[in-house]
Order: structure tokens, then C-alpha cells, then sequence
């Protein structure tokens, strides 16, 4: 009972008006080629149906075992806020609680099959089939679900050739059904579900909370590495990166220039979202990535998800997912629930410095920032003490965040908050339009 009260005050929360609409004006957005490919995008972050949640009607079915009552952040799963929160009884990517520290539980759910939508004469590796609000195709469009690439969470399958499905709408600015990255859930034909098995040899999680890439390999955590995910805007809301799981498609989109911007080891996974390097320039003097490359660890791509370059301690970065990808290979998004926080590390964790005049502070205590130095180690409850507290964090190896820096995380995304108010009025206008 105080889990099911727990999920009702925080949906309570999460139905309180949002916080003050953005009223900026609009920046004059330029259209490119990177803008045309990453605009086939659209993403949420409240989900479908939510407004329809009455504190009654806070989901009838069983709390899932893997929510602990003495751990309020284990509710949120992918599927939080969904009227089908807590019905079924299986762990999967849709009720696994987004916590990257379980290791082995979300290593079982990487490598689990993924049911995705495939009519068989898809064609287009962006086609999408359209969600409906009925078992019937003349009822009302609910979302858009990519073909081939997108996994869905079946609900029930009916006798009458239909399914109930929930996934997160795979809305771009040109998708039959606007629902920017709203989790949704429908009617799809039956015939049209098919099972597939990931490829086993690694799997990524990005979590949109952490704007970081989480590489498994082997059933753990391999290594991590920095993302910036999409960034609306008041013009283009739909840049939000669509959560869910995925699965990647081999042959790859490879390099694409937009003017001055070249984006290189692109990655399809779901219609125009890809998985690409960090943008650069290049000039007589080089490629420059100083436009772009600050911006990892927090969102700002249309859409599509940048990675790192530099080379994390264990070799990884944007070419090794690049020379390594294959058919198949399990991408899940994780969604930056309001409520959501990032929680501490260990006071005791190792980090790892230069005392002959280090600026940064890392992660191993070897780094591809310094070849063939060894660092010294202190320990992360002595980060904001002298004299680690001038340290800067090293943007190879991606040690924690300060925690300063996650109170700033957590205080956006708090309860009864509103991180994304663009977002917000987006949606907003949507409804109003329907
Ligand atoms: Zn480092």
C-alpha cells in the first residue's frame, strides 16, 4: 500500500501544472543537411495518456517486484506514468528500474529478445506504421512506431488479429502522428509482431538523465562515455531524442556534411535518429571539434545522439562502436523521468590525479588524456577539498560528476518540476489542436 501510495503522490506530482512556459524568442534556426536528417525526429518526456490518469486510477495492476519500497527511485521504469505500469509481472526493458549500478539485471535485460514491428514489405529502413487508438485501422493515429528497428511492449494480444502495445511514439516533424516521444500505447495488427534476438557481443544504454553511453559487454558494465542527446527548442520540440529499445542497423549511414559541420560513423537505430561521432569542422589547419565537443554530457544534437571521440580507458570511443557494429546490436534509451535523480557515488570511490600539477581529475589510473602516465588515487568524499576541489573533470575517462553538479541535475528534474518546458507547451498545443 505505501509503494502504491508512493507512485500516486508522485504522479500526483508529476500532474501538477508545469513550471512557466519558455518565452524567449525564437532564435532564427537554420535548415541543413544535418537539420534535415536529425529533424526526422520527435521526443517526450511525459507520456501519453498521463493526463488521462486519475489519482483512481493509478495502476490496477500488482507493483512490480523490482520496485523496493526503500528505494523510491526504483519506480521508475521506461514504462512509469503508462495506465500499464506495474500489469506485467515480467522483468524487461519496459519495467526494469533505470539503475545503471544494477549491472547483471540490466545486462539480462540487454540481451533479451525485443519484439518489433515488421510488415514484411517495410522497405525503408525510416518506415513507420502507425499506432491506433482502437483495434481498427479507421480509428484515431495514437503514435508512429519505427519498423524493423523499434522494440514495443506487448500488453495483450487479442482473438481478433489485433495487439495492445505501449512504446514511446517515434514521432518526427514529418510523421503521420505528432506525439513527440510521448509513451503511447495502442492497437497494432498481430500478423505484423515479430520476435528478434539481439546481437550478443555488446549493448548500449544512454540514459537521457546522465547524458552518458553505458557500453556492456560480457554481462557488465564495460565502460562509459559522453553523449549530448536532443535539445528542443521552441521551433523544434521534436528534437527531443525518442526513448526505447532498439536495435541497430548494419549497413551504417556513415559520414554526412552540413556546411561547415561534418558528422562522421553515423549509426542508424530508429528511421532518421542516428548514432554518430561528435560533430567537427574542418579548416587548412585541421579538424576542429571545439564547436561541439563541450557540449558532450549535455543535450544538444537535433535529435540523433553524438559521441565521444576521445578514447575512454578501455580504447572506446565513437570508432570503436563503429568499427565494431553489426546488425543488431541492442540500443536502449533510457527516459529522464521528472523525479528522477542521480544519486551519489560511494564516498570511497577511487579517483585519480597528477600531484606534479594535474588540472583534471580522472577515472583510471591510467588515461588516453596522458599515455604512459600513472595517476595517484584519492577518493571522491575528498573531491571538494583542497587541492582536488580546482581540479576539472577529464573529458577521456569521465569520472563522476561533482556533487554540486548533481544537485543541479537533480534539481531540475525534482518532483512536481518541469525540466523541459518547451516540451511541455509543445505538447500543450498539440491537445489543443486535436
Ligand atoms: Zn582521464
Amino acid at each position: 500500500m505505501i509503494r502504491k501510495r508512493i507512485a500516486a503522490l508522485l504522479l500526483a506530482a508529476l500532474l501538477l501544472p508545469g513550471a512557466a512556459l519558455a518565452t524567449e524568442a525564437e532564435e532564427e534556426i537554420s535548415f541543413s543537411e544535418e537539420d534535415y536528417i536529425e529533424l526526422e525526429h520527435i521526443d517526450e518526456e511525459v507520456p501519453a495518456g498521463l493526463e488521462q490518469v486519475s489519482l483512481e486510477e493509478v495502476p490496477a495492476g500488482p507493483v512490480p517486484e523490482v520496485i523496493s519500497p526503500d528505494n523510491p527511485q526504483s519506480q521508475y521504469t521506461p514504462n512509469f506514468g503508462s495506465p500499464y505500469y506495474g500489469t506485467d509481472p515480467e522483468m524487461n526493458y519496459w519495467t526494469l528500474p533505470m539503475d545503471i549500478t544494477d549491472e547483471a539485471a540490466v545486462w539480462e535485460m540487454l540481451m533479451q529478445p525485443i519484439t518489433v514491428v515488421d510488415t514484411g514489405k517495410s522497405g525503408s529502413e525510416r518506415a513507420q506504421l502507425t499506432i491506433y487508438a482502437e483495434p481498427d485501422e479507421n480509428s484515431r493515429g495514437v503514435g508512429v512506431v519505427t519498423c524493423v528497428s523499434q522494440g514495443v511492449h506487448v500488453l495483450e494480444t487479442l482473438p481478433d488479429g489485433w495487439s495492445l502495445i505501449e512504446c514511446y511514439s517515434s514521432s518526427f516533424h514529418n510523421s503521420d502522428v505528432k506525439a513527440w516521444n510521448m509513451l503511447v500505447h495502442g492497437y497494432i495488427q498481430t500478423k505484423y509482431l515479430k520476435t528478434k534476438k539481439p546481437n550478443t557481443s555488446y549493448a548500449i544504454v544512454i540514459d537521457k538523465l546522465t547524458q552518458r553511453l553505458y557500453l556492456f559487454r560480457s554481462g557488465a558494465l564495460y565502460t562509459t562515455l559522453l553523449v549530448s542527446t536532443g535539445l528542443s527548442n521552441p521551433s523544434q520540440p521534436y528534437n527531443e531524442t525518442r526513448s526505447g529499445e532498439f536495435l541497430m542497423q548494419v549497413p551504417a549511414v556513415g559520414g554526412f556534411r552540413d556546411g561547415s559541420m561534418i558528422v562522421s560513423m553515423a549509426i542508424r537505430f530508429n528511421s532518421g535518429d542516428l548514432l554518430h561521432e561528435v560533430p567537427h569542422t574542418h579548416s587548412k589547419y585541421g579538424d576542429n571539434y571545439s564547436a561541439y565537443e563541450p557540449k558532450l554530457g549535455s543535450r544538444a544534437s537535433h535529435g540523433c545522439i553524438r559521441v565521444q571521440r576521445t578514447k575512454t580507458p578501455e580504447g572506446v570511443n565513437m570508432e570503436w562502436i563503429w568499427n565494431n557494429r553489426k546488425n543488431n546490436i541492442k540500443l536502449v534509451i533510457w527516459e529522464d523521468w521528472q523525479g528522477r535523480q542521480i544519486s551519489y557515488p560511494p564516498e570511497d570511490q577511487a579517483l585519480y590525479y597528477n600531484p606534479k600539477g594535474g588540472e583534471m581529475y580522472h577515472n583510471s589510473p591510467t588515461c588516453y588524456s596522458a599515455v604512459g602516465r600513472t595517476f595517484t588515487p584519492f577518493t571522491y568524499g575528498e573531491l571538494d577539498e583542497a587541492p582536488f576541489a580546482s581540479l576539472t573533470r577529464c573529458n577521456y575517462c569521465n569520472p563522476p560528476l561533482r556533487k554540486a553538479e548533481i544537485d543541479e541535475i537533480n534539481a531540475l528534474h525534482a518532483p512536481g518540476g518541469d525540466h523541459d518546458p518547451i516540451l511541455t507547451e509543445a505538447r500543450r498545443q498539440q491537445e489543443l489542436a486535436q
